[in-house]
């Protein structure tokens, strides 16, 4: 069977089974479970739940590994680094990552006692901080410069030094690129953006091959509560039928608008890892499938940005990505990224080529 095929079909009931092709949400906040608690399958909604063994059954199949849901990508990001980490440890981090996830580790972590070290994610320059660390993080392509950085190469290379690895796969998603079969100690997913593509859900799931480690994130979700929402859950798995075709139409359209702006005399640069001037694009093609439904780009003033937004008529202001519907934002106006004022994140939809391509080439020619 396609790969596609069984994205469409997983944690649906077989074909010949009577009944609902897919049970609905299971909303139960506990079961009836006389006696013995071990005796039954579920006991408590903060401890398991049906609809989410159904998400994580059907996610295991595009991972290639054990998945477990978390209420968001950064409820599913803390779970790694609170059961990876402790008071001593060290992580290499990438100084160009999602912003949140900085913050998040100088404000938790390092007043823990665990070492943060920042490098940049292009030219694998994480490499040479690996040395003593306990957990390498990676993500790529990063959100919003889309630099790159070699999976196979550094989840080898932290192997070897008895370094744990995550691999953030946000913008690339599990569709694009399965870094478990590429080394990664964890793979970690926003599943608010292009896995679920409606911008309806915020969710986030882990992917790992270790039993244990599996296991132990469950305990975090469950002693920290930061579990997913069922019907949250269950929109995610009724879009997961539709990724490929979503991502194949955003990927094709992203890398058609990226050499539309590469041309353009306005824009100043393109960053889209599709492109074969892109500084990572050859390890990118080794191993993603395509290349993603984000592309930035950069105009030459904040000015110039915002005008370039206001004179869309098709695409959304709006920060996030991933979803059926186009949407920009200039990026700088959240601050902590290393990135000028006239810089676009650019989430390509689901529409027309042409009208997307259309709108954006209208919206730059007003630009004096
Ligand atoms: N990782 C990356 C690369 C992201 O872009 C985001 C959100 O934008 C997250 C993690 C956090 O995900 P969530 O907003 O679902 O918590």
């Amino acid at each position: 069977m396609h790969r596609d095929t069984a994205i469409l079909h997983a944690g649906y009931r077989g074909v010949h089974d009577p009944g609902p092709f897919r049970s609905g949400p299971q909303f139960s906040s506990t079961f009836t479970t006389p006696g013995e608690p071990s005796e039954h399958a579920f006991t408590y909604g903060r401890f398991h739940n049906p609809t989410w063994t159904a998400w994580e059954e059907a996610l295991a199949q595009l991972e290639g590994g054990e998945c477990v849901a978390f209420a968001s990508g950064m409820a599913a990001i803390a779970a790694i680094l609170g059961t990876t980490l402790k008071p001593g440890d060290t992580i290499v981090l990438p100084s160009d990552c999602y912003y949140t996830i900085r913050m998040l580790a100088a404000n938790w972590l390092s007043t823990i006692g665990v070492t943060v070290r920042l490098a940049p994610t292009r030219d694998n320059a994480e490499a040479a901080f690996i040395e003593g660390a306990r957990v390498l993080w990676l993500e790529t392509p990063t959100n919003p410069q889309l630099d790159i950085c070699d999976i196979r190469h550094l989840t080898a290379l932290a192997a070897r030094h008895g370094v744990l690895t995550v691999v953030d796969n946000t913008t690339a998603t599990p569709y694009l690129q399965r870094p478990l079969e590429l080394g990664a100690t964890y793979v970690v997913t926003s599943d608010t953006k292009a896995m679920t593509g409606h911008t309806d859900v915020i969710l986030g799931h882990v992917a790992v091959t270790d039993q244990q480690r599996a296991a132990a994130l469950r305990t975090w979700r469950t002693q920290h509560g930061s579990i997913p929402g069922p019907m949250e859950v269950w929109l995610a798995h009724r879009s997961l039928a539709t990724l490929p075709l979503r991502v194949n139409r955003q990927c094709t359209t992203a890398l058609q608008l990226a050499g539309v702006l590469a041309s353009h005399p306005r824009v100043t640069a393109v960053h889209y890892p599709g492109l074969a001037d892109h500084p990572g694009h050859a390890i990118a093609k080794s191993q993603m499938d395509a290349f993603g439904s984000v592309v930035s780009f950069e105009l030459a003033t904040r000015p110039h940005a915002e005008q370039f937004l206001r004179s869309l008529t098709l695409v959304r202001e709006a920060t996030s990505f991933g979803g059926v519907h186009s949407m920009a934002e200039r990026r700088a106006r959240w601050g902590g990224d290393a990135i000028g004022e006239g810089f676009i994140r650019f989430s390509v939809g689901c529409e027309d080529p042409d009208d997307i391509i259309q709108d954006v080439s209208r919206a730059l020619d007003t630009l004096k």
